[in-house]
């Protein structure tokens, strides 16, 4: 029996690996993965790791592995999926065979065109990125920061904590443009300004200049900006080239159907690298970058593979951390037509987002720690349930949410 082979050795990579064994899959599982590091959760990047300048998070420490008979292979990527022999070509030649092969790649910085990461430009993805910039988070020092979604958002309050002066530069007229409310990205920005964050809007970069002491960005209105790194934050790109050459289906991602199978029923995808359709919302194709959906698509792949049946229904959720808020989203807000306000008490609040038809279809909460989450929580089951409340109902803080669910 030749086994199963993961490719990726993320969070998705790793969480399958260890639900094979749970599920008491016997072969062998063999995990590969480019980094040197064991697999690591990537939200602390941004957040507390970064600025206590800590080591990776690991998923597991090396002894589980060993203990759950996963065979590592790290620092080592595959080139190529041998579909008709049944494996896998590591970039040194080797040859691992597999019975059944899992896709978790994951995705990687989207590249400024015209400007290579290097010298002083950087973006972050990895522990080696994120070590990279916190050399230069230091008082004093000035970064830019090229995007205003949530990584970069991120990381600007984390230079902040750590005393280096930030400039923020966003394209487009608002920061966090995707799948923000306007209400809340006007929060966000409004309190990095006050700790001190430069915010520039409708900045289009026309040059970016890696000089020997600083790197220069000018703008496309003559602006000119000078830092000592520059953090390219435009989003990032699902590494689907290993199933392209392979001849799978890809659409914005691996394309999987609901059960996380390409279009070789032997391949499954899933996590950052993978798009899939939604039955929730109509069966559309969407691809998350999600650290609770790399470890549920993850654990649901494991067991389809194991012969599972089950598809992946579980509803979109994100969160941010930046200074002491925290950004809550649960399901896609993008069809909605309506939108309620319910207050939760220590200055929170939670938008709720409702379809033509009425349809709960997403909320979006933001305030202080943990105020949203257990309303957050409870949004996703009324989600999931597709119920059509009462705006007014919805607004009420005396409304228990569990009421409309009971309902
Ligand atoms: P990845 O974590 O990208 O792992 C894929 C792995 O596969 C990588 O190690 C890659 O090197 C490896 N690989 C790729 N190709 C090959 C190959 N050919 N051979 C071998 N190995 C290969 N999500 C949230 O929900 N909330 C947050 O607050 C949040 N914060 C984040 C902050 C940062 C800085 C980053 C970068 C991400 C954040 N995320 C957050 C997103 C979350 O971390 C990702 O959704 C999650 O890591 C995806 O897991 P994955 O395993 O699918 O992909």
């Amino acid at each position: 029996m030749a086994g199963f082979v993961i490719v990726g050795a993320g969070e998705c990579g790793a969480r399958a690996a260890f639900a094979l064994r749970d599920m008491g899959f016997g072969g062998t599982i063999t995990l590969i993965g480019s980094e040197t590091h064991l697999p690591y959760e990537r939200p602390p990047l941004s957040k507390e790791a970064l600025v206590a300048g800590a080591g990776p998070k690991f998923v597991a420490e090396a002894e589980r592995y060993a203990q759950a008979r996963i065979d590592l292979l790290l620092g080592r990527t595959v080139r190529e999926i041998d579909r008709a022999g049944r494996r896998v070509l590591l970039g040194d030649g080797t040859a691992v065979p597999y019975d059944k092969l899992l896709l978790a790649t994951g995705a990687r910085p989207r590249a400024l065109p015209g400007t290579a990461h290097g010298g002083r430009i950087a973006a972050l993805r990895s522990h080696d990125d994120a070590a990279r910039i916190r050399e230069h988070l230091v008082e004093g020092s000035h970064i830019a920061i090229l995007g205003g979604g949530f990584i970069g958002l991120e990381l600007a309050a984390s230079a902040r904590k750590l005393g280096a002066a930030v400039t923020l530069l966003e394209g487009l007229p608002r920061v966090l443009t995707r799948g923000v409310p306007a209400e809340i990205a006007e929060i966000v920005a409004s309190r990095h300004r006050a700790e001190g964050v430069d915010i520039l809007c409708g900045a289009k970069v026309a040059n970016v200049e890696d000089l020997p002491g600083e790197v220069r960005i000018t703008l496309e209105d003559g602006r000119v900006v000078p830092a000592s790194l520059l953090v390219v934050g435009i989003g990032a790109v699902p590494n689907t080239e290993l199933a392209e050459a392979a001849g799978l289906a890809v659409e914005n991602g691996i394309a999987v159907d609901g059960l996380l199978r390409t279009s070789d029923p032997d391949i499954f995808a899933a996590g950052d690298c993978t798009s899939y359709p939604l039955a929730l919302y109509g069966d559309r194709r969407i691809r998350l970058e999600s650290w609770r959906n790399a470890q549920e698509q993850g654990q649901l792949a494991a067991a389809n593979m194991l012969g599972g049946t089950e598809a992946h229904a579980a509803v979109p959720w994100f969160w941010s951390d930046q200074y002491d808020m925290t950004l809550q989203i649960a399901g896609l807000a993008d069809g909605a037509v309506t939108t309620v306000r319910r207050e939760v008490g220590e200055g929170a609040f939670i938008l709720f987002h409702l379809d033509a038809g009425g349809r709960l279809i997403a909320a979006s909460g933001i305030g202080p720690g943990n105020a949203v989450a257990r309303d957050i929580r409870l949004a996703e089951m009324l989600i999931a349930a597709r119920i059509h409340p009462d705006p007014a109902e919805l607004a009420a803080p005396q409304t228990k949410l569990k009421k409309l669910l009971a309902a």
